[in-house]
C-alpha cells in the first residue's frame, strides 16, 4: 500500500467511525423530548413550562413532553434532570430554587448545580408576592399585618413551595425583618400550597407572582406587596416591599432550561436557537406577560454567569440577615 492509499484509507475509515455520531446531531431531535418540571403542577413552573413547551416542540419539530417531579424544594426533579442521559431528550425547568437558593442553603445537595446540569437559557423572570387568605388575615395593608402577626407569635402561618427554596427564604426574610413569628408550612409546590391558603388551611403565603396571580384577581387572596425594583403592571395598586419599608426582601425569581452535564454543544444550540423563536413570538411574549412574568432569553454564557451571581446574591442575604432555614 502507497502512504497516499494508506492516508485515504485511514481518512475513510475514520469518516465511517464518525459517521453515526454526525447523523445523530443531524437528526437531533428525532424523538419526543421530556421536559421535568421540578414541582407539582399549578406553580409558577409548571405555567412557566406549559407556556413556552408547547412552541417550543414545535420550534424543535418533535413534542415537549412535561413531566412533573416534586419533592424536596425542587431537588428531586433537577437530580433527575442532572443524573439522566445527556442526549438531549431529558432536560428541565431550572428555578432560582433548584440552581441558586437551595444550593446556597443546603449543605447536603444531591447535585452541584454549577457542574452537574448546563444552563441553556433564562427564559423569564419573575417578581415574587406575598399574600393572605383575606378571611383568615382580615387586613388590607403591610402595617396592618405585621400587627396583627405580633400581637399573636405562632398563631399564623405561611405556605411555601417547599423547604429551601425561594418563597421559604423570602418568607423567613420577612420574619427577620419585621420581627414576627408565624409558622411555616411547606409543600411540593406553589399549586398544592396555594390550595390550602385559598382555604384556609394557611393564613398567608410566599409565591411567585404567575401562580398566585389569578386567585388575587378573583379576590381569593389578598396581596400585601410585591418584591420587584417597581410596583408591576398586572398588579398596580399593589405597593413593593421597598414601598412598605422592607427592602431587603426585593428580589426576583426566575425560570429557564437547563440539560444534563454533557449534554453537546450542538444540541444546547438548537434547544437555545428554538427558546429564543419561541421568545419571541407575540403571542407567547403577552401571555408570560399578562400572566406575570418579564421574558429574559439571553445566551448559555449569560446564563450560567447569572446562576453563579444569584448564589452568591442568596448567600449573602441568608448570612446578613442571619436567616435561619426551619
Ligand atoms: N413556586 C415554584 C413552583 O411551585 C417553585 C419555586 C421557584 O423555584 O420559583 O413551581
Amino acid at each position: 500500500m502507497t502512504s497516499l492509499s494508506f492516508r485515504r484509507n485511514w481518512v475513510a475509515a475514520v469518516l465511517v467511525a464518525l459517521a453515526p455520531t454526525v447523523a445523530l446531531a443531524q437528526a437531533y431531535p428525532a424523538k419526543p423530548i421530556r421536559l421535568i418540571v421540578p414541582f407539582a403542577p399549578g406553580g409558577t413552573t409548571d405555567i412557566v413550562a406549559r407556556v413556552v413547551g408547547d412552541r417550543l416542540g414545535r420550534e424543535l419539530g418533535q413534542p415537549v413532553i412535561i413531566e412533573n417531579r416534586a419533592g424536596g424544594g425542587g431537588t428531586v426533579g433537577a437530580d433527575a434532570v442532572a443524573k439522566a442521559a445527556s442526549d438531549g431528550y431529558t432536560l428541565g425547568m431550572a428555578t432560582v430554587s433548584t440552581m441558586a437558593t437551595n444550593p446556597a442553603t443546603n449543605p447536603r445537595m444531591p447535585y452541584d448545580s454549577q457542574k452537574d446540569l448546563v444552563p441553556v437559557l433564562n427564559l423569564v423572570n419573575v417578581p415574587n408576592v406575598m399574600t393572605v387568605n383575606p378571611t383568615k388575615v382580615p387586613v388590607t395593608t403591610m402595617k396592618d399585618a405585621i400587627a396583627l402577626f405580633k400581637k399573636s407569635p405562632g398563631k399564623f402561618s405561611y405556605a411555601s413551595s417547599g423547604s429551601g427554596g425561594i418563597s421559604h427564604l423570602d418568607g423567613e426574610a420577612f420574619k427577620v425583618m419585621t420581627g414576627t413569628f408565624i409558622v411555616h408550612i411547606p409543600y411540593r409546590g406553589s399549586g398544592p400550597a396555594l390550595n390550602d391558603t385559598i382555604a384556609g388551611q394557611v393564613d398567608a403565603q410566599f409565591d411567585n407572582l404567575p401562580s398566585s396571580l389569578p386567585h388575587i384577581r378573583a379576590g381569593k387572596l389578598r396581596a400585601l406587596a410585591v418584591m420587584a425594583d417597581k410596583r408591576v403592571e398586572s398588579l398596580p395598586d399593589v405597593p413593593t416591599f421597598a414601598e412598605v419599608g422592607l427592602a431587603d426582601v426585593n428580589n426576583m425569581a426566575w425560570y429557564g432550561i437547563v440539560g444534563p452535564a454533557g449534554m453537546s454543544r450542538d444540541i444546547v444550540q438548537r434547544v437555545h436557537a428554538a427558546s429564543v423563536r419561541t421568545l419571541a413570538d407575540p403571542e407567547i411574549r403577552k401571555r408570560l406577560l399578562d400572566g406575570g412574568s418579564y421574558v429574559d432569553g439571553g445566551t448559555p454564557e449569560q446564563f450560567v454567569q447569572k446562576i453563579a451571581r444569584e448564589i452568591q446574591l442568596r448567600r449573602d442575604i441568608v448570612r446578613k440577615q442571619k436567616i435561619v432555614l426551619e
